[in-house]
């Protein structure tokens, strides 16, 4: 039986290994991917500190996993299927087989959300998008859409200004929510256009966008913009399908810990986006993999005392 098993290689899950290997904790890390989680999709990262020039997602992620194995984590490639989770026992049924572990770290992060509209599921991949970094390259030249005003959609809305000749910022509301010094950066930008007060109801196209159909909440009017890329940013939604039923959730289905990130369950911990909190960033997840990894480790002092 492990110590520990963690559930997730992005900053969180990472974190946690690394503090959980240096504490000589028997731990395994499983990751149905590779390293990384959303930061992935992150093009560049300029709040994290230590990074004055900033650094890419891809690099940062990479530094974190080689930390990680600088002091002997082991990160297997697994994906888990179910989870039993009991004060007394928790089991995990992996694509591989049943792991047993006397503590967990949850860090399977959250997922982008969908708008649910007409189209949307049809184009995904053939213009429909969630990743500028993964898709931005494509639309040299072209005009596309996003949609949202937060800061992915505006941090997004600005990296995707490198390639498309024009970029409409579809936003429900008169006022972004997106960072101010993002805000600055949007609204200084020629390529730039804040479409207002707006909901996108359908996106149009067979093989691939080639417009969208869009409604003012305010006056009721619709329209449609010719594009040929749409990139949806509306926020994200927990991984929970594993915990669901175990687990205090809050009310939009992130798990529910204390200050020491442990769960409802004894010996259970999250760490990261699958948290219920108020700020979701590279620094808020990984001072909470610390810390779920430093209390695993006592919970399990604990156990076995
Ligand atoms: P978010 O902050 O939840 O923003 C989602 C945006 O989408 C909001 O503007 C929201 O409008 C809009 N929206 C939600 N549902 C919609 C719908 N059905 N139709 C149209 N618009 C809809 O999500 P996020 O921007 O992905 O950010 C997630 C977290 O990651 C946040 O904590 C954010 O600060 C963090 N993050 C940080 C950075 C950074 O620090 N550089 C970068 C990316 C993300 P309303 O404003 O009207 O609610």
């Amino acid at each position: 039986m492990e110590d520990l098993i963690i559930i997730g290689a992005g900053p969180a899950g990472l974190t946690a290994g690394l503090y959980a290997a240096r504490a000589r904790l028997r731990t395994i890390l499983l990751e149905r991917f590779s390293p990384g989680g959303l930061i992935l999709t992150t093009d560049w990262v300029e709040n994290y500190p230590g990074f004055p020039d900033g650094v890419s997602g891809f690099e940062l992620v990479d530094r974190m996993k080689r930390q990680t194995e600088k002091f002997g984590l082991e990160i297997q490639n697994q994906e888990v299927i179910r989870l039993e989770l009991t004060p007394g026992k928790k089991t995990l049924v992996t694509d591989k087989g049943t792991l047993e572990t006397k503590s967990l770290i949850l860090a399977f992060g959250a997922a982008p959300q969908k708008l649910g509209i007409e189209g949307e599921d049809l184009l995904t991949g053939k213009g429909v998008s969630y990743c500028a970094t993964c898709d931005g390259p494509f639309y040299r030249d072209q005009e596309v859409a996003v949609i949202g005003g937060g800061d992915t959609a505006v941090e997004e809305a600005l990296f995707l200004s490198r390639f498309a000749s024009k970029i409409y910022i579809i936003h429900r509301r008169d006022e972004l929510r997106a960072t101010k010094l993002l805000q600055e950066r949007a609204f200084a930008e020629e390529k730039i256009e804040l479409v207002w007060d707006t909901i996108p109801t359908r996106i149009v196209g067979e093989a691939g966008v080639e417009g969208i159909d869009l409604k003012n909440v305010k006056t009721g009017q619709e329209s449609r913009l010719s594009l040929q890329g749409v990139f949806v940013f509306v926020g994200y939604n927990p991984n929970n399908e594993l915990v669901k039923g175990q687990l205090e959730l809050d009310r939009r289905g992130f798990v529910v810990t204390n200050n020491d990130m442990e769960t409802s369950v004894p010996g259970v911990f999250a760490a990261g986006d699958i948290r219920s909190k108020v700020l979701r960033q590279v620094s808020t997840a990984v001072g909470e993999g610390a810390t779920a990894a430093f209390a695993a480790g006592k919970y399990v002092e604990s156990i076995d005392a």
